[in-house]
């Protein structure tokens, strides 16, 4: 299993690019969100061809703002790559239709759907709520049989139920992406004091957030300073 990050940045951080990961996962390929900078970033370094899944944490426009243009660009220009959509459950299915088919008319033309149960080894958690109000939201877990374990919190303001679940399941060796805030005040994603402790049982990385915010007494590392979880600086180089 390999995640190479296409941006890190929250909201409004756009230098850092909206929070989205290329995932290699049982020798598929799954992009996991598709802000509004995404695709741009997938056109820059030639990676829509390779999409065989899209999974989405929730529809804010910060992970969902170029869905359809990916699709329509892979319908349209990309022979043999017509990526399904995996929903955890009906009701997000049915959200997400709806969303694409204000900008799609009919999704099914250029999308499948698919439940997520079809790729066995991904859990969708149920964060309803837990990051906007009642805003549907899912963290999701990965886990290769003979693997670790990788969590992708999405957008969480109160990750004690994800840790809860996480403390359920049989002990292995978990990686966690996390969103974080470096504003106590930002109840929308998790306060990066509040991680700290947890660091003892799991590697938790930091994401959607601005590095330069970082505050100098954060232990934790931040995803945007580790090279090999970025798409390679050499493919960001030839392309500006
Ligand atoms: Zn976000
Ligand atoms: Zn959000």
């Amino acid at each position: 299993m390999k995640f190479k990050f296409l941006g890190t940045g929250g909201a409004f951080d756009i230098d850092y690019g909206n929070s989205a990961a290329l995932v290699e996962f049982k020798d598929q390929t799954i992009l996991l969100d598709c802000g509004f900078t995404v695709y741009p970033t997938l056109r820059k370094h030639q990676l829509t061809r390779g999409i065989t899944y899209i999974l989405l944490t929730h529809l804010h426009n910060d992970h969902t703002g170029s869905l359809a243009n990916i699709l329509l660009h892979c319908y349209y220009f990309n022979t043999h790559c017509r990526p399904t959509i995996l929903y955890p459950d009906d009701d997000f299915r049915d959200e997400l239709y709806e969303f694409l088919r204000f900008q799609l008319q009919k999704p099914e033309q250029y999308v499948d759907f698919a439940p997520l149960s079809e790729v066995p080894g991904i859990i969708a958690l149920d964060t309803f709520g837990l990051h906007a109000e009642k805003l549907q939201s899912y963290a999701f877990i990965f886990e290769e049989e003979d693997g670790d374990r990788v969590v992708y919190s999405g957008d969480l303001g109160q990750p004690d139920a994800l840790f809860a679940y996480l403390r359920g399941m049989p002990p292995k060796a978990t990686t966690i992406y996390h969103d974080i805030t470096f504003s106590e005040e930002n109840i929308a994603h998790t306060y990066y004091k509040k991680l700290i402790p947890l660091a003892q049982d799991y590697q938790i990385y930091g994401y959607h957030c601005d590095p330069l915010k970082n505050p100098t007494d954060n232990p934790l590392p931040l995803v945007f300073n580790q090279p090999e979880l970025m798409l390679p600086a050499r493919l960001q180089e030839a392309v500006n």
